[in-house]
């Protein structure tokens, strides 16, 4: 686990994460909160996707970014810092400040397509089996699901 690079509010974006070549993550809906987006954009080609987690399709994301994949990216770089998002992407930045929007800007300017690799439902999955870590009873003795967090000192 890596600290975010400055801290994030997790109610309009509870999950995002660089994975599977992609930036992807979870969007709440902005009118209706039982509904959320999962929404992505692929490293490289920029295609991007965005789809409610019953799998419709969002309507703002047909021809370009959507508000949603906006709301990602720039939740992105508060959890990992404009240049590793961009790394990540293979976002060309421009010399001089660099900030959500400049990575949005990069990434629209070469006119992605949408994506059709339909990823929300793993990326929704792994959502809620974060989700899940939140419902651990806490206790003292060892739980094997919490064994891929690092310790937080080390032991003597
Ligand atoms: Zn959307």
């Amino acid at each position: 686990m890596v600290p975010p690079a400055r801290p994030r509010k997790l109610a309009k974006v509870p999950f995002v994460e660089l994975a599977d070549g992609r930036l992807q993550g979870v969007v709440s809906s902005g009118s209706d909160i039982e509904r959320v987006y999962v929404s992505s954009v692929a490293a490289g080609t920029y295609a991007f996707g965005c789809s409610t987690n019953n799998n419709r399709p969002c309507g703002g994301a047909r021809g370009s970014f959507c508000n949603h994949i906006r709301a990602l990216v720039t939740e992105a770089v508060l959890q990992y810092g404009t240049e590793r998002v961009a790394r990540y992407l293979k976002a060309d930045l421009p010399d001089g400040e660099r900030t959500a929007q400049t990575v949005l800007t990069a990434m629209a300017a070469t006119r992605p397509a949408p994506d059709s690799a339909k990823a929300a439902a793993s990326v929704f999955s792994r959502f809620l089996r974060h989700l899940a870590y939140l419902e651990l009873a806490p206790v003292t003795t060892p739980s094997p699901e919490m064994q891929w967090f690092p310790p937080s000192r080390a032991v003597a």
